[in-house]
């Protein structure tokens, strides 16, 4: 099947449609999530399933990290994700190798909106390009805000770095997913209120209502970028990208991003990262835990698919894994003064 044979055409979508908003796109894509859970068993399976995982929250330095315990997830947080391995799988997001009953929304004229079968959070939604093409932020910062603004406040979208949670580093895609009770996002607005638009690293960015500060949450570093102009904080996001590539000598550095949008302002929580794995993924025995941390669980929300090693795991494990896969924030400080200043 090409990508035409998996859009559904205006006749599938009218019974799952709310026709009094079928313009807008979180109508749109909640009829897509009804009709996929309907004709789709394996989706069905995956909501089922996440009712029923277990999560328990932990209080690190200060801030709430839930920690999920799901079985599911186990394919995407083992993956082997080295470029011969995946050189050797067949591309799930690639048209003619998805489930046949997996169906999509087109979205602008270069992506399809898809539900994923294996759902961390409500909702989970991945964005994936039309065409086979490398995971690579570089000119779509612009796709990212633009579909974080259309999809609403009720979601939050993510972009997962090639080299730090991508499980599909070859083929581009972003993902979106259900925003009730992140909690970053919650830590966020108790520390920096939407209304406070101080800058913490130069006070020259208090242009309009644009900030850009770092900080140091529960041993993860985090540059937050936020402003109601789309253009403004794409430009400031491009920048800070470059200054983090530069710095450690990559083309595109290791980082996730989260984004959403409330009340117009656009939220962009950029997580610089030191490496994918934290060293408990590659201990053996009882040192073992099976966590590979994408954007989802640097906003707080951290996936354990084994039950002993989501029993074992506590706040100072999280803290650890946490501290050694970011970048560390002194460094971090460094880069984005240097971007503040150029
Ligand atoms: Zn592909």
């Amino acid at each position: 099947m090409n990508w035409q044979e998996r859009i559904l055409s205006a006749e599938e979508m009218k019974p799952y449609l709310d026709a009094a908003n079928a313009d807008h796109l979180a109508a749109q894509v909640a009829a897509l999530i009804a009709q996929q859970k309907h004709d789709w068993p394996q989706l069905h399976e995956g909501y089922a399933a996440l009712a029923q995982i277990d999560t328990k929250r932990l209080l690190v330095d200060g801030s709430t990290v839930i920690v999920q315990h799901n079985p599911k997830r186990v394919r995407s947080t083992a993956a082997a994700v080295d470029q011969s391995s995946i050189a050797a799988r067949q591309c799930f997001l690639c048209p003619e190798n998805l489930p046949a009953a997996e169906r999509g929304i087109a979205y602008e004229d270069e992506f399809v909106i898809l539900c994923n079968p294996y759902p961390v959070l409500d909702n989970h939604l991945v964005i994936a390009h039309r065409h086979h093409l490398e995971q690579k932020i570089e000119g779509r910062i612009e796709t990212l805000l633009g579909l974080t603004g259309e999809l609403g406040e009720a979601y939050f979208v993510l972009y997962n770095g090639a080299e730090c949670g991508a499980s599909a580093p070859d083929h581009f895609h972003l993902q979106a997913l259900s925003r009730e009770g992140l909690p970053i996002a919650a830590s966020l607005q108790e520390s920096e209120p939407l209304t406070e638009t101080a800058c913490g690293v130069c006070e020259d960015l208090q242009r309009g209502n644009f900030a850009l500060f770092t900080i140091n949450d529960a041993g993860r570093s985090v540059i937050v970028l936020r402003g109601a102009s789309r253009v403004e904080l794409a430009a400031w996001l491009y920048a800070t990208i470059e200054g983090l590539a530069k710095a450690t000598h990559k083309t595109e550095p290791l980082m996730n991003l989260v984004a959403y949008c409330e009340r117009g302002v656009y939220t962009v929580l950029l997580f610089p990262r030191a490496r994918h794995r934290p060293d408990c993924f590659f201990a053996e025995g009882e040192a073992r835990l099976v966590i590979s941390p994408g954007a989802v669980d640097m906003a707080g929300i951290l996936v354990v698919p084994e039950h002993a090693h989501y029993e074992k795991l506590d706040a100072e494990m999280v803290a650890a894994i946490f501290s050694q896969v970011s970048l560390p924030s002194a460094y971090v400080e460094e880069v984005v003064g240097e971007v503040c200043e150029a």
